[in-house]
């Protein structure tokens, strides 16, 4: 193939939908600080993902990191190291010690069988990761937090749109975490939001991306800064628009990896979950090199010769970064170990033809 091909490409509405969202903005001049495209697209959010509470954030990570500020946890938090850089750096910037546990092998989510063991008296959340859409054992991990008196706070950042049993992912736990970023199913260029059930957590996640100001005379928390402008919002109010269609699209190109992939010994595709409406948000592929007969980086130097841009998605494992070098060991989560060093996201994207599928299982599969 001599064409290239990113791992994704963000969704956006036509150009005239979107110049017509933001044409009342010159009118108003109003260009941030919780304006009527925030508004709107807070409702909106709040209905199509049927949650009681959402707050919008100018992105998934500052959605993460204030909530578990708000939260006022200490001590350690128990995650997956089988995530992206963001998950374990909200929480070591909050002053909190990451305490990593191992993944499942069908699902990559967090073991929920090996929590239990790593509570120690010091431990105040589980902080799981719906992994490449998929859902973790929402019930087995209430269970564990209630017994313990923890709080479970979800990184939902693939999630978006997926449900378990008829209801929307972001529900589960106290709060979930929603990532808009342009490379993400739904997309507001940059954005994120926390989802709730607790309504005290509305205000104090109001007033903590807006610096802690209550009112004018009134500074309540040390906030930050992390407000969705309006921009991002009328962004997202297009996409909203189109989101089921570009979800039914994905469908097509993953079943057309399945189709061509299923079968071939030495790959492990993804799994479907029982009770789980899917967003086909990414297309991760196991290689076992002694069957398959090649090494996931040989694959992916394969890939990227022919113009082919797939990602090591997730290697290396948050845990053996070098800005945390000495503090963790990443042999304590074999499975996840194992799969970082022969997993690859494969390109998935609304509008990726099925002729540009094939010729990525071509490639794969020597037949180009
Ligand atoms: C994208 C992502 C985030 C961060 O979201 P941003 O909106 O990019 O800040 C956090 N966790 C996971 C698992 C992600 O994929």
């Amino acid at each position: 193939m001599n064409k290239n091909i990113l791992v994704t490409r963000s969704s956006m509405p036509d150009f005239d939908e979107y110049i017509d969202e933001i044409r009342e903005l010159w009118d108003t001049h109003w260009l941030t600080n919780m304006g009527v495209k925030h508004q709107e697209l807070e409702r909106e959010l709040k209905a199509y993902l049927g949650v009681p509470g959402l707050q919008l954030f100018t992105n998934g990570h500052m959605a993460l990191e204030m909530l578990l500020q708000v939260m006022k946890l200490e001590g350690e938090a128990i995650t997956t190291p089988f995530t992206f850089a963001s998950t374990t750096h909200a929480i070591v910037r909050n002053g909190l010690t990451p305490v990593f546990c191992d993944i499942r092998e069908d699902d990559y989510t967090i073991d929920a069988d090996k929590i239990e063991s790593l509570i120690t008296d010091k431990t105040s959340a589980i902080v799981p990761v719906h992994v490449y859409g998929n859902v973790c054992e929402v019930e087995k991990l209430k269970g564990i937090a209630d017994r313990h008196g923890l709080k479970l706070i979800y990184d939902a950042a693939h999630c978006f749109g997926v449900k378990y049993k008829d209801t929307g992912v972001a529900n589960f736990g106290d709060a979930s975490m929603l990532s808009f970023h342009a490379t993400k199913v739904f997309n507001t260029i940059e954005g994120g939001a926390v989802c709730f059930n607790d309504e005290a957590l509305r205000d104090e996640l109001y007033f903590v991306k807006n610096f802690g100001i209550v009112d004018e005379l009134h500074v309540k928390t040390v906030g930050g800064n992390a407000k969705m402008n309006e921009f991002a919002a009328a962004m997202g109010i297009c996409n909203l628009r189109h989101v089921d269609a570009e979800i039914a699209k994905r469908k097509i190109v993953y079943e057309r990896y399945m189709e061509r992939l299923d079968g071939v010994p030495g790959l492990k595709l993804p799994v479907t979950q029982p009770f789980v409406k899917k967003n086909y948000a990414y297309f991760p592929v196991v290689f076992d090199p002694e069957v398959f007969g090649e090494s996931r980086d040989r694959v992916y130097d394969r890939l990227l010769a022919e113009g082919i841009h797939a990602r090591k998605y997730f290697y290396p494992l948050t845990s053996a970064f070098e800005c945390y070098e000495g503090h963790f060991d990443p042999k304590d989560t074999p499975v996840a170990l194992k799969i970082s060093e022969s997993v690859l996201t494969l390109p998935l994207y609304s509008d990726l033809a099925l002729e540009d599928v094939d010729g990525i299982c071509d490639v794969i599969l020597h037949r180009a």
